[in-house]
C-alpha cells in the first residue's frame, strides 16, 4: 500500500508527511462536493451568515477547497495524536500518509506493553474531539459578516467531531477496533483477540456497506469495503507473525557467515556465487571488520575485473540474538531488506539470516499438525 506516495518537504514533530496519489484525486473531489453542498451545510448547521455572497462565482469551490484542506489538516493532527502517544511508549512513527480515506500513522513497531495499543488508538479520537472543541470555541469570535471564514471554522469543528466519532466504531483497522482488540488481548492471546475483533469488524463492515447501499452513500460503501479488506489482511498478518514468533533468529540463521575480502574482483565473487549458489556475501577485511556487502544484483552492471570495494553496498543491519522471527519479518518488510546480520551481546557478527530462512520458518509453522494454534483457519 502507498507505493505511489510522495514526500512533502517538511517534517511535523520530526515525522515525514507523505501524500498518496489517491489523496490528490480525493482533494479536488471533496472540495467540489463541499462547495456544491455549501448551502445545505449553512442551513443544517444553522449558521447565522448571509449565504448569498458565498454562492457567487467560484466562491463555493474556493470555500470547499479551504474546508477540505482544513479537514485533511485535522486528520494530520489526529495522526500526530497517535504518534505522540506512541512515543510515550518508546515507539517512533516512521511517517504519516494521507490517502483517499484519511490518514495513517506508520509505526516502526507496535508497543509491546499490555493495553498500550488501546491507549495509542484512543489518543487519535481524543485529539480530534479536543481540536473540534477548540474550533467550536472560536466560532463566537468570528464576525458574522465574514461568512466564508465562519463557514470554514464551523465546518472544521463539526468534521473533527465526525472524525472522532467515526473512528470510534469498533471495527479494525479503525481506532475503535484497535482499542477493542487491545482490551480483548488483556484476557486472551493476541491472536485470539485479533480473531474476535476481526469477526466483529466483518459484521460491522457488512452492516456499514448495506447502510451505504440503502442511503446511496458511496463514501460509506467505500469505507465498508476498505474495512473488510483491511481486516482480512490484519488477520493474516496476526496468524503469520504468531507462527513466526515460535522461532528465534539463532535457530534460522546461517553460522558461521561466509564472507569475501574487499580486494578480490567482481569476477571472482561471481564465480563463487555460482559455485556456492549464494546471492550475496558480507565483505570482511583482514582484521575481521565487516565493511559492506556484495549482492548478485549489485554486480550486474559491473565489469569482471573491478574490485569488490568499488561495487559493494552498505552492510545489512544487525539484529541481536534472541530476536523473534516475527520481529525479523517486520524489519525485513519495513526496511525492504533481504538479509540481516545477527550480532551477539558484544556486537560481533555471529550469523546471517535471509528472507528464504524466514519463509522456511513460516512453512514449518503453517504446516504443523491439526489442533496446533498456528494452523487454525483465520476466520471465526
Ligand atoms: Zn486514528
Amino acid at each position: 500500500m502507498f507505493k505511489n506516495a510522495f514526500r512533502l518537504p517538511f517534517r511535523l514533530l520530526g515525522i515525514p508527511l507523505y501524500l498518496d496519489v489517491t489523496f490528490l484525486i480525493i482533494l479536488p473531489l471533496l472540495a467540489w462536493m463541499i462547495g456544491a453542498q455549501l448551502e445545505q451545510f449553512v442551513t443544517v448547521l444553522e449558521m447565522p451568515v448571509d449565504v448569498a455572497p458565498l454562492l457567487e462565482g467560484y466562491t463555493p469551490f474556493l470555500l470547499g477547497l479551504a474546508a477540505a484542506l482544513m479537514l485533511f489538516g485535522s486528520v494530520v493532527v489526529h495522526e500526530l495524536g497517535h504518534a505522540v502517544t506512541g512515543r510515550f511508549y518508546g515507539v517512533e512513527t516512521e511517517r504519516i500518509t494521507l490517502w483517499l480515506l484519511g490518514g495513517v500513522a506508520h509505526f516502526k513497531e507496535m508497543p509491546k506493553q499490555r493495553g498500550a495499543e488501546a491507549v495509542v488508538a484512543i489518543a487519535g479520537p481524543i485529539t480530534s474531539f479536543v481540536l473540534g472543541g477548540i474550533f467550536a470555541g472560536l466560532i463566537p469570535f468570528v464576525p458574522g459578516e465574514m461568512g466564508g471564514l465562519y463557514f470554514v471554522v464551523v465546518y472544521t469543528a463539526y468534521m473533527n467531531v465526525v472524525l472522532a466519532t467515526f473512528n470510534l466504531i469498533p471495527a479494525l483497522p479503525l481506532d475503535g477496533g484497535r482499542v477493542l482488540r487491545s482490551l480483548l488481548a488483556l484476557r486472551t492471546s493476541r491472536l485470539e483477540a485479533t480473531r474476535i475483533s476481526a469477526a466483529i469488524s466483518r459484521g460491522l463492515a457488512i452492516a456499514l456497506g448495506l447502510f451505504g447501499l440503502v442511503t446511496f452513500n458511496l463514501f460509506m460503501i467505500l469505507i465498508a469495503f476498505f474495512v473488510y479488506m483491511a481486516v482480512t489482511a490484519e488477520t493474516q498478518y496476526a496468524v503469520f507473525t504468531e507462527g513466526l514468533s515460535r522461532f528465534s533468529v539463532e535457530l534460522l540463521m546461517t553460522s558461521p557467515v561466509a564472507t569475501v575480502p574487499p580486494d578480490i574482483t567482481v569476477g571472482e565473487v561471481f564465480d563463487r556465487m555460482l559455485a556456492e549458489a549464494r546471492l550475496a556475501y558480507p565483505v570482511q577485511t583482514g582484521d575481521g571488520a565487516y565493511v559492506g556487502q556484495v549482492t548478485v544484483a549489485g554486480i550486474q552492471q559491473a565489469r569482471r575485473d573491478q574490485r569488490i570495494s568499488e561495487v559493494m553496498e552498505p552492510l545489512p543491519e544487525m539484529i541481536p540474538m534472541g530476536t523473534g522471527a516475527d520481529e525479523l519479518f517486520d524489519r525485513m518488510i519495513r526496511e525492504d531488506q533481504h538479509r540481516l546480520l545477527v550480532a551477539d551481546d558484544h556486537g560481533s557478527v555471529v550469523g546471517i539470516v535471509t528472507k528464504t530462512d524466514l519463509m522456511r520458518a513460516f512453512q514449518i509453522a503453517s504446516e504443523a499438525p491439526k489442533g496446533d494454534v498456528a494452523t487454525e483457519p483465520a476466520g471465526p
